[in-house]
């Protein structure tokens, strides 16, 4: 299942404040309809209902590869190694708080991602696979 949650959106041009629906989790098993939202980019893609001006919001998506044992965090700020090892440990972290992911987890691949060109290619092939 898609998990979404409604969150509170200022507007960088006029500065409205809108709510908008996050997307922070797809399993790409359930939610094949949203693969090509997340291939094109426009996953958390927001617009003001005033100027109608395009933002991006600035949220990480996790994205389960099941039946893979794969989970891609896709952040487009998580460009430097830090960042990426920053969200490494947040995930190593929610591994530990959940007894499901606690089986799995060691042997799940974790990969965080901030290039779009990248993620394509996994979503790709995964299409191949599995379509
Ligand atoms: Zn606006």
């Amino acid at each position: 299942m898609v998990g979404t949650k409604t969150i509170e959106v200022t507007c960088e041009k006029c500065g409205k404040l809108y709510e908008a629906e996050a997307i922070d989790h797809i399993d790409l098993h359930d939610d094949r309809g949203l693969i090509r939202t997340l291939k094109s980019g426009k996953a958390n893609r927001v617009q003001c209902p005033k100027c109608k001006k395009v933002m991006y919001l600035d949220r990480s998506i996790v994205i389960n590869f099941e039946p893979e044992s794969k989970i891609v965090v896709f952040d487009t700020s998580a460009k430097s190694k830090a960042a990426k090892e920053e969200l490494q440990k947040t995930f190593a972290n929610v591994v530990a708080f959940n007894e499901t992911l606690e089986e799995t987890g060691n042997e799940t691949e974790f990969i965080v991602l901030h290039d779009l060109v990248k993620l394509k290619r996994l979503l790709e092939q995964y299409l191949k696979v599995y379509d």
